[in-house]
Formats: structure tokens, sequence, C-alpha cells
């Protein structure tokens, strides 16, 4: 039985979490569980699965949700409130494994410090990865922590890794990944249409059902870009072994090219369940509810080239990982604050990738090696984005 730490747990991956869980009662117990404001749900989950602690990041909120835990069943529920609270459920002591789906930058301490406890990580929270990168693949290393991808791609490229295969090593017989993407809703859209997509069309994925943030990543490929810089990052490969590939079906998570001329591909229907159920299984595998892919049904598979005029989102992510040092840092940070923008619908949608380029020019690659600097560049570069949005508006 091993006891699992659920860092947002309310959001798409959470739940999807739950899910797996759920269908798993005698293999995993939930410890903590963790939402940043939505207390209604986390309620719900309180009453479901029963953990140890509740973290509310929202100090108001937290005190509703301690109201209403304690008028209920399961009124031994310590509930917590704040950002540090974050790190502590996710290093207690009868935690083993970790979720990690906290999304954006704010997951980065929780995260790595469950990273240098050394419990067993699953990451889906890529930006966390793309903004510390060395930084947290060290602390995996230094703690003898197993860091298993949760993101779609690059648990499918995990899976096609050879046997004993750990994060962060270089699998020498693999030439090249094939990193696979659905190219969002945007693909054919001609292109002076884009500037006047709305946020309600770039969050309405083709293929994937996911939180908004990621969803408009998605649609400006930028998504592509962060998994790139996270695929170099878990793999120890470099950007130049890495190619995207249109697959606009979502069947085949990612493949991986061995020097042989063999090509090994992950596929499956696009459920997070799968990844969730794989990771949360390893070594061994169970059932994650997902159906069995009906192959017949998807009869053919296209490949394409993105088109970087298209999606100079991921153009910039190759810029910033080729670069390295405190750029995909700073990439990470001006993107958040663009979707964000986006979202509010302060700035268009092609303006997303304007903002952030703009924001990479104030920056040189300097070294990313403390967490102090990490964190520094973060805010700065945040700032710097809001200041070109506002000579943008
Ligand atoms: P979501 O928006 O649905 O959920 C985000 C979760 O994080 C929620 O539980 C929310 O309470 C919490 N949260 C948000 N801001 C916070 C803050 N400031 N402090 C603490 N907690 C906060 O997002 P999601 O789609 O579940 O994505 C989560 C992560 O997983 C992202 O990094 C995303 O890139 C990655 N991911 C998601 C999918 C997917 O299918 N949804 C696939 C691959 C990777
Ligand atoms: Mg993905």
């Amino acid at each position: 039985m091993k006891g699992i730490c659920i860092l947002g747990a309310t959001g798409s991956i959470g739940v999807s979490t739950l899910d797996v869980v759920n269908r798993h009662p005698d293999k995993y117990k939930v410890v903590a569980l963790t939402a940043n404001t939505n207390i209604e749900e986390l309620f719900n989950q309180c009453l479901a699965f029963h953990p140890e602690y509740a973290v509310v990041v929202d100090e108001a909120k937290s005190l509703l949700l301690k109201e209403k835990i304690a008028n209920s069943a399961v009124a031994n529920i310590q509930v917590l409130s704040g950002v540090k609270a974050l790190e502590q459920v996710s290093t207690l002591e009868n935690v083993d494994t970790v979720m990690a789906a906290i999304v954006g930058a704010a997951g980065l301490l929780p995260s790595l410090a469950a990273a240098k406890a050394g419990k067993t990580v699953l990451l889906a929270n890529k930006e966390a990865l793309v903004m510390s990168g060395d930084i947290f693949m060290g602390a995996v290393r230094e703690s003898g922590a197993t860091l298993l991808p949760i993101d779609s791609e690059h648990n499918a490229i995990f899976q096609c890794m050879p046997a004993g295969y750990v994060a962060g090593e270089t699998a020498k017989q693999a030439r090249r990944i094939l990193l696979t993407a659905s190219g969002g809703p945007f693909r054919e859209t001609p292109l002076e249409q884009l500037p006047s997509v709305t946020p309600a069309q770039a969050i309405a994925h083709p293929k994937w059902e996911m939180g908004k943030k990621i969803s408009v990543d998605s649609a400006t490929m930028m998504n592509k870009g962060l998994e790139l810089i996270e695929a170099c990052l878990l793999f120890n490969m470099s950007p130049d072994a890495i190619q995207v590939v249109i697959h606009k079906q979502s069947i085949i998570h990612s493949m991986v090219d061995y020097v042989d001329g063999s090509v090994l591909a992950q596929m499956g229907n696009p459920d997070m369940r799968t990844p969730i159920a794989h990771a949360m299984a390893y070594p061994e595998r169970f059932d994650s509810g997902v159906a069995p892919l009906d192959i017949f049904a998807v009869r053919q598979m296209d490949f394409e080239q993105p088109n970087l005029e298209r999606f100079p989102c991921l153009r910039l992510a190759y810029q910033a990982i080729k670069a390295g040092g405190i750029m995909p840092t700073v990439l990470n940070a001006a993107n958040e604050i663009a979707v964000e923008a986006f979202l509010n619908e302060q700035i268009r949608f092609t303006d997303i990738a304007i903002t952030i380029e703009k924001t990479m020019q104030e920056f040189s690659p300097e070294s990313a090696d403390t967490l102090e600097i990490v964190l520094a560049t973060d805010q700065k570069a945040r700032t710097v984005a809001q200041q070109m949005i506002a000579n943008l508006t």
C-alpha cells in the first residue's frame, strides 16, 4: 500500500489521478490533496477519499473549507493553508508518491521538495521542470528519487526506452525522439484569422480535455515547445535530436528512433488516465479505465512537419533551449503572463508570441545554477512581460 499526495487535486490531471486511485484502493491510500481555491471540489474529494491533509493555498478559502470539514463525517482531516503547506504535505513521511499536477511555476517548490525528499515523483507540471532544468534533475539524482513522466508524450517516450531506463540518463542506442503533437485547434486556420481568435476557440482542443492554460499552450504550440525542453531534460538529449511531428489523430503519443532503424511508438486512446496509471503501477501495469484502442476506427494516421511561421512559440522554445542558462525560465514566465493576458482578453492570440519574443530579447543566457537565480529570473521576466503587454495595448 502506497501513500499518495496529489498536488493540484482539483485540476484536470488531479481528477483523472483520483479516478485511477479509486480503481485501486488496495494499492494507494490518499494522504494529502491540495487546491488553489476550488474548495467545493476539494471538499467532495475529501468526502470520497478521506485524506489526512487538505491544503488550500488561499487562506480565506481554507477557513471556509475548515468549517465545512468540521461539520462533516470526515472532521479529522487537517486543513492547512499557504504555499509552505504544499511543501509540508509533499514531503510527509507516509507519502511515497507525489503527483505534481499544479499548473505553472507555482508548482516548482512543492515538486522540487518532493524530489529532494526522494519521493516517487509523477511529473505532470512541466513548467516546474522547464524553469528549473538542471536543478530539478540534479535534485532527483542526488536524493535517488524516482521521476516518472506523466505528460503523455514523455510517458510514451519513457515506455519506449530500454528496460531499466532511468529518467535523466542518455539512452545511447536511441538516436532521435519523435515528439508528436496534435497541432491544436488552429492547425489549418488561415494565418490572417489568427489575430482575432477568441479564448473560447483557443481552449476548445480537438483531442484532449485539459486545464485552460495548457489548452491555450496547445493552440500556440508553446505546449510542444515546453515539451521539447522537458524532453531534453528528462532524456538528456540535445534539441537537435528531437523532431516535432504533427500527428492530428493523437493515437501515437511519441516515438523513439534507435540506431538499428527500429522506431518504437506508444499508442492508445488520448486519455491521461493511461500515462497516470502507467506511472502509478510502474514497473507493473494495472487497469486505468481507458477503453481499448479500436485500431479499425482509427483507419489512418497522418504525420506532418510543424510550420514555425504559424507557430512562432515553438521556434522560441528551440531558441531558448539552445541558448540555455536562464532562457527557458524567461520563456516560461513570459508565456504564463501572456497566456493569462490573452485569457483576460487584454491581448490578441498572436500577441502571445510577440510578448514572449520581446521579453526574451531583454535577457542574456546567464547560468541558472541556483534556485535563487531561477526564482529571481522568473519574477523579473514576469515584470518585463507585463511591461511589453502594457506597450502593446
Ligand atoms: P488545471 O488548471 O486543470 O488544474 C491546475 C491545478 O493546480 C488545480 O488543482 C489548481 O487548484 C492548482 N493550482 C493552480 N494555481 C495554483 C497555485 N498558484 N498554487 C497552488 N495550486 C495551484 O491544469 P491541468 O490541465 O490539470 O494541468 C496541470 C499540469 O499538468 C500543468 O502543468 C499541465 O501542463 C500538465 N499537463 C496536463 C495535461 C492535461 O491533460 N490536463 C496533460 C499533460 C500535462
Ligand atoms: Mg503533452
